[in-house]
């Protein structure tokens, strides 16, 4: 048995918002969240504790073609969606020029 990662209705996860606990994804405890882009999903509890499942996935494909906007423009690079310590004007991995003091963190 696995160490069991309980979430309770309301709790929010990045993008998710757990409407319903008490679904089961196989054998494992799951629960169904609505993303903020409207769609409802069953995720495991597991993947949402650990941060594994942030979005419904909508998330990782607006991300990837804003990398690829990024990569196209040679002012900009692309750096680590978890490195805070840069300067606020260079680009980050989200794709957005972040206001100074915005953490990167909070782009998804
Ligand atoms: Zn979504």
């Amino acid at each position: 048995m696995s160490r069991p990662h309980p979430v309770y209705v309301g709790e929010r996860f990045s993008y998710l918002t757990v409407i319903e606990t008490g679904h089961r994804k196989g054998k494992v405890p799951s629960s169904l969240c609505r993303c903020d882009c409207g769609n409802e999903k069953v995720f495991r509890n597991t993947n949402l504790r650990t941060g594994y499942t942030r979005s419904c996935g909508c998330m990782s494909q607006k991300l990837k073609s804003m990398v690829r906007q990024i990569e196209a423009d040679p002012g900009c690079r692309v750096v680590s969606l978890t490195d805070t310590s840069h300067n606020a004007n260079d680009c980050i991995g989200s794709g957005v020029r972040l206001p100074r003091g915005m953490s990167s963190a909070a782009m998804i």
